[in-house]
């Protein structure tokens, strides 16, 4: 133990940092691995210079003590999932071989093997490899990654913390594994679970760790009797082995609710919370419970999941107004800085004075270290800091980006009748009928056409200057032409351009709206080695000209059949940017719905009777607390009907969300009011077609009958039993025949042939129906 940490004085600290490295050394090496151009050794001597990097840029910004164990080649659930020995049965053999090979098999599939399934964690843009787990699984410990990388920071910097995903956490994240009896709950394995855990904290000890971190996200969410008695048990067992370092027990995206009373309880030495944002309450609860005497409380004040400066000031507060609550506290950010890009001072085209509004991880950590600072030695220690952090906020809150009068008093001037159609659904829909004039079992697309290799290429060569912006369209609409005449060929009722224009469907609205801000290097891990760079949504928001009507037009031009318009919705918009901080994201969305609504005004006029909002991103950002959720529905759906609202009777909306468990939000389906709506189904057999029809739908549906995420192309009959299984849930003159969503990751090839036999299968379906 260091003299330093046996004195109360506030320490700086992270739970884990983004991996890719600057200029994304981590994608380069692990794909060239899978490629055979980088050896193993040359892999892992990569990913060792950026753990490095990563520890010496946070001891250098002043944290005092590092996070080890968080870096991943991939992902650090399934990193988790190798610790325990909860491999899958498929997938032992190729890990038995060689364990690097064997690891990406469970992250990516093999030709003959099947990967993990992924999910989101908790409500960000991160996905991990789910555990599979069931009555047969045998947990075996393995604490040699965990102990390299903690004997790797411990030579290069005084104090680090080994971070783990916690016992609860992983077992409540994990998945009955594939022939689990029904009904199994992986929570029932916590028993065996614990010795491992218990095991892999001993060698910890023994490599030099004096503290360990358990995360514990999943305690933010709604917990049942059971499972916080689940986390009460976990933490009574671990808390009373000797053989362990001090335990720090995490917590983060929301506030710790009933378990916190449990987690203050257990024989651990310290809990790190959340204080930010939904979870700011954690500090009246923790007083409630009456804190945590003569222990450490890690304070997250700084928010690790946007990208706004802290106020300084106001976390200073709360961090004095928590120093009477434990025996000491310590600062950090409130979850892992893995859900932001590295570093802002390597953005080159943010102009500087809306650059200094913006943290990332690199200005973050330096916050945290400000912070524990200040609480150490008092404000005037960090008055230049101070001082510094007043300006920058003052000049965002006066800035003309940030507040747009127009925008304003066009938001504040919104009434009920604004996010209301004007007809009843009934009304509409036979005025739809009359003007459309489809068959029973209409066809369409739910918008994207693959992107191919030339409109990629065409894409670069505008952006290299070797073509201009007339040649690079002339490129997009001789694709439209191509999409267009083979959706005739092929017999497709309700067309669509495709939208080769697109690279992304949030990013090409982002940059045609007043308010976002594109980055250059702003890139955020997704899963393993993908990336995005989300856009910031930094500033009111407004629709300086039309986005898409030229193109949806000209794809109208060439065909007699409607062309259906395809907009990404508000609720996508905000899900998939980083949203300002300085209001309610309900008045973000207003403003984004506004500037949407336009659009479909404009493609309204020019023609266009069939105009479809995207919202796949409405359920994946419903609050984590169960108590905030009709809230966020409430400000989601009124954003998506102020967007589509306004159109005439005729007109008909149509809406796409791809997943197929929503049985918590098919009442907010049901409110967004959309004429159509378009979901995927294939996989679960159109399981979504029957719980809408149970929930009691009243209007159009279209379940997807073609799995787009697979390269596999459907039989016309293997599409015609899913109509049938359909037309058992949703009658016949209220389905609709589609993929599951956009087409754009696909070849040509399986798209055509999968369309075609789309197009046969709802064909034949109407004969039968057609038949006395
Ligand atoms: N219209 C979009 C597309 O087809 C929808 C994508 C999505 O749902 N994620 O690509
Ligand atoms: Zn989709």
């Amino acid at each position: 133990m260091t003299a330093k940490s046996a004195t109360a004085t506030t320490r700086s600290t992270v739970y884990g940092h983004p991996r890719q490295g600057p200029g994304r050394e981590l994608k380069k090496a692990v794909e060239g691995y899978w490629k055979g151009r980088v050896t193993a050794d040359g892999l892992r001597a990569t990913a060792a210079g950026l753990r490095r990097a990563a520890w010496l840029r946070l001891a250098a910004a002043g944290v005092d003590e590092v996070p080890t164990g968080d870096f991943s080649l991939y992902d650090h659930v399934l990193d988790t999932t190798v610790m325990v020995g909860a491999v899958p049965g498929r997938h032992r053999a190729a890990v038995a071989a060689d364990p690097l090979d064997g690891y990406f098999a469970m992250a990516r599939g093999t030709r003959d093997v099947a990967p993990l399934e992924m999910t989101k964690w908790f409500d960000t843009n991160y996905h991990y490899l789910v555990p599979e787990l069931g009555p047969d699984t045998v947990f075996t410990s393995d604490a040699a990654k965990q102990v390299a990388e903690l004997t790797e920071a411990l030579a290069l910097v005084p104090a680090a913390r080994p971070v783990l995903v916690g016992p609860v956490t992983y077992l409540l994240l994990a998945r009955p594994a594939p022939g689990a009896p029904a009904g199994f709950d992986p929570l029932t394995l916590l028993d065996r679970l614990l010795p491992v855990y218990g095991s892999v904290l001993a060698d910890l000890r023994a490599a030099g760790a004096e503290w360990a971190q358990l995360d514990e996200p999943a305690l933010v969410q709604d917990r049942t009797p059971a499972e916080l008695e689940a986390a009460r048990h976990a933490y009574q067992e671990l808390g009373g082995r000797a053989d362990r370092p001090k335990l720090l027990v995490a917590s983060y995206f929301d506030r710790l609710g009933e378990a916190l009373a449990v987690l203050a309880k257990a024989p651990v030495e310290g809990l790190a919370m959340d204080f930010t944002g939904p979870a700011a309450g954690n500090l009246e609860a923790l007083a409630a419970v009456g804190g945590l005497p003569g222990r450490r409380l890690v304070a997250g004040v700084v928010d690790g999941r946007n990208v706004w400066v802290n106020d300084l000031d106001r976390s200073l507060s709360t961090l004095r107004a928590l120093l009477g609550l434990a025996g000491r506290v310590d600062v950090s950010a409130s979850c892992s800085l893995l859900h932001v890009p590295l570093d802002a001072s390597a953005e080159r085209d943010i102009e500087p004075r809306i650059l200094r509004w913006l943290a990332f991880a690199a200005q973050k950590t330096a916050e945290i270290a400000t912070l524990a600072k200040g609480l150490s030695h008092g404000a005037a220690a960090i008055g230049g800091e101070l001082a510094a952090n007043r300006a920058a906020l003052a000049s965002r809150a006066a800035s003309p980006i940030t507040r747009d009068p127009a925008v304003r008093s066009r938001a504040a001037a919104v009434t009920g009748a604004d996010a209301r159609r004007a007809q009843p659904y009934g009304e509409r829909a036979a005025a739809q009928r009359d003007r459309l004039g489809l068959p029973v079992l209409p066809t369409t697309t739910v918008g994207s056409f693959p992107q191919t290799g030339e409109l990629r290429a065409a894409r670069a060569d505008l952006r290299a200057g070797r073509i201009g912006t007339a040649g690079y369209e002339e490129r997009v609409r001789a694709e439209i032409a191509a999409v267009v005449s083979f959706q005739e060929a092929a017999g497709l009722d309700v067309l669509v351009h495709g939208e080769p224009e697109r690279d992304d469907m949030v990013r090409y609205f982002a940059e045609r709206l007043t308010g976002y801000l594109a980055t250059g290097q702003g890139w955020v891990q997704s899963y393993g080695t993908r990336y995005v760079r989300p856009p910031i949504l930094a500033g009111d928001v407004s629709r300086p000209e039309p986005m898409t009507v030229r193109w949806t037009a000209y794809a109208q031009s060439l065909t007699d059949r409607p062309v259906k318009g395809v907009l990404t919705g508000p609720v996508t918009m905000l899900a998939w940017s980083f949203v300002r901080d300085d209001q309610p994201p309900g008045e973000t969305a207003r403003q984004v719905a506004l500037a949407l609504r336009d659009e479909v005004r404009d493609l309204e006029e020019a023609g266009t009777s069939v105009i479809q909002v995207d919202e796949p991103a409405l359920r994946e950002t419903l609050p984590l607390r169960a108590a905030d959720r009709p809230g966020y529905l409430a400000w989601a759906t009124e954003a998506f009907r102020l967007t589509t609202g306004g159109v005439r009777a005729a007109t008909q909306v149509h809406t796409h969300m791809c997943y197929a468990e929503f049985g918590d939000i098919v009442q907010a389906i049901d409110d967004l009011d959309a004429d159509v709506i378009s979901l995927e189904a294939a996989r679960s057999r159109m399981r979504v077609a029957h719980e809408l029809a149970a929930h009691g739908y009243p209007r159009e549906a279209g379940p997807g009958v073609y799995d787009i995420h697979s390269p596999r192309v459907p039989s016309a009959e293997e599409a015609a039993d899913l109509l049938r299984t359909g037309l058992r849930a949703i009658p016949a003159e209220r389905l609709w025949v589609n993929p599951d969503c956009g087409l754009k990751t696909r070849g040509w090839p399986e798209a055509r042939a999968s369309l075609e036999n789309l197009v046969t299968a709802a064909r034949a379906v109407r004969a039968e129906l057609a038949a006395p």
